[in-house]
């Protein structure tokens, strides 16, 4: 499945705010937003455009999507299978982006932003009901187990997860088990347990044009 491999920054850019794809560098002076702030010396000064409606809608359906780093064919998919699940489409859109499970490693501390989870996924460190996945867009369902490898717990990878499990704030879905660095899915993510700066409507007003 294809990611976005595009400089990051230049989408927190595009929203105009810090989207936190970078993990501990977008709490630091390194974040190109902080840097920006500081407009360069004899730059002109910005001409402020109306943006229209539907340009609107697509900067907040663009603000969901980088945030959970899906491309567009991929997000477009998950918006058709929200569409054919019962209730409301915008809920079950966040829902789905939710269950992915770089997402859920991520929410677990696992990975530092999700990008990192992504990578941590990819490289087979993580097992759903003991067995291996490394698929990034795999949807967790209730009663799913996510765990380290055996093997991956020896990695430094591991141990700097481990080392900020004080400062995890898991989800109320995911039942999380600090010594074991191991989690249960028990319930579906809600509306409730997403970001509130990202909306579902957003979405559904964008492609439902
Ligand atoms: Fe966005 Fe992080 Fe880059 Fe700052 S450092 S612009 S928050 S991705």
């Amino acid at each position: 499945m294809g990611r976005y491999i595009g400089p990051k920054c230049s989408q927190c850019r595009y929203i105009g705010e810090k989207l936190m794809l970078k993990g501990e560098r977008c709490n630091s002076s390194k974040c190109a937003l902080e840097r920006k702030s500081n407009a360069p010396r004899g730059a002109r000064p910005k001409v402020r455009r109306r943006v229209s409606d539907r340009g609107l809608q697509l900067k907040e359906k663009q603000r969901v999507r980088f945030s959970y780093g899906v491309l567009e064919a991929q997000f477009r998919r998950f918006f058709a299978e929200a569409e054919r699940m019962p209730g409301m489409t915008g809920d079950n859109m966040m829902s789905l982006l939710e269950r992915r499970l770089d997402n859920v490693a991520y929410r677990l501390g696992f990975g530092e932003s999700r990008q990192h989870a992504r990578q941590i996924v990819r490289h087979r460190h993580i097992r759903v009901n003991g067995r291996r996945v490394d698929v990034p867009s795999y949807l967790v369902k209730v009663g799913d187990e996510i765990s380290w490898r055996e093997q991956s717990t020896k990695t430094e990878l591991y141990k700097v997860a481990a080392a900020h499990v004080q400062s995890r704030n898991v989800p109320m879905w995911l039942s999380f088990n600090e010594d074991h660095m191991r989690a249960t899915v028990v319930s579906l993510p809600t509306s409730e347990d997403v970001d509130s700066r990202l909306s579902g409507k957003a979405v559904v007003e964008y492609y439902s044009r």
